[in-house]
């Protein structure tokens, strides 16, 4: 059986359903999950990712529009955008894409939006709601790394939980999951002592630290789980993982490839998570 977790095709099925129940949804009450983006500069990686964002949208049925503003927009201008994006109910998820330019306080634009519209559950409202164990809107790559453990059926609760990286946006949300799941959790981060020790604890290791092939087989417990959410650009141009896949995948159990592993999976979350805040817009 091979150990690969393929989230490249996880994600392509995840959609097609998704497509499916945006049909109805539409059908009977008439919604249609809208998705915005607003997009600052010309930075070339978020335009990458954004074009993808939009296409993905889109396949699923989704009504969605990026906004392009310039780089020199002022704070108080895209603090107006957003806002007029929180008002307007044909949107029901909004993305500020970052980085933004070093003039904008990334955390004010971040608390404008709408908690029921923040899509990337970046909001502090939604990071509570998820440590007190009431999540809303959750941030999208750890969401996706729970769907590609229970599509993969991996047993969570009970099991010991590493993850490396501790940033808001990957690792501290990742780890609440998991406990949400019932694992034991350790976040380990720069400064943890004997890194190897503590990864060889895992049950489940996740690697969420910006370090092309990092994790070589010597951090990884024969058997365990092994998600790679890295994303490095070699100097050759190449996209590689944080951790050495070759010889990681003799002692995993499953382990994700990069490209076409957890990136993927960030996408179909954020169209989920749209399309469920298009649902509750119908009930309330
Ligand atoms: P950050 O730079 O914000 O955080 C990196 C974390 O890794 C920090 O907690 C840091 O520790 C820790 N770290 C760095 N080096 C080491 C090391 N040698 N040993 C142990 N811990 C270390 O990164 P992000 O969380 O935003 O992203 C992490 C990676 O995931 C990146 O490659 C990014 O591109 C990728 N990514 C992929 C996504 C996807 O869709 N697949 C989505 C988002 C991110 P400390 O806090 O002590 O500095």
């Amino acid at each position: 059986m091979s150990k690969m977790i393929d989230g490249k095709a996880l994600a392509k099925r995840m959609q097609e359903e998704l497509a499916k129940k945006v049909q109805v949804l539409e059908e009977t009450t008439g919604v249609v999950p809208g998705l915005v983006v607003l997009l600052v500069g010309e930075d070339p990686a978020s335009q990458v990712y954004v074009r993808n964002k939009e296409r993905a949208a889109l396949a699923a049925g989704f009504h969605s529009e990026v906004v392009r503003l310039p780089e020199t927009i002022s704070q108080e201008e895209l603090l107006a955008q957003v806002e007029a994006y929180n008002q307007n109910s044909r949107y029901h998820g909004i993305l500020v894409q970052l980085p933004l330019p070093p003039h904008i306080d990334e955390e004010a634009i971040l608390l404008a939006i709408d908690p029921k519209k923040d899509v990337d559950g970046f909001h502090p409202m939604n990071m509570g709601l998820l440590w007190t164990g009431h999540p809303l809107m959750l941030p999208c790559t750890p969401a996706g790394v729970i769907a590609m453990l229970d599509a993969y059926d991996v047993a969570i609760s009970g099991k010991r939980a590493v993850v490396v990286g501790s940033s808001n946006i990957v690792g501290k949300p990742m780890a609440q999951l998991l406990l949400a799941r019932e694992a034991t959790v350790t976040i380990a981060h720069s400064k943890t002592e004997n890194l190897k020790e503590v990864t060889k604890t895992a049950d489940i290791l996740v690697i969420a630290i910006g370090q092309g092939h990092f994790i070589t087989k010597d951090y990884v417990k024969e058997g365990a789980v092994v998600i790679d959410v890295g994303i490095n650009r070699t100097d050759a141009g190449k996209i590689i993982g944080d951790v050495a896949f070759d010889e990681v995948e003799e002692v995993a159990s499953l382990i994700t490839p990069v490209p076409g592993g957890v990136g993927p999976m960030t996408i179909t979350m954020l169209l989920e998570q749209t399309y469920q805040a298009a649902e509750r817009s119908v009930i309330s």
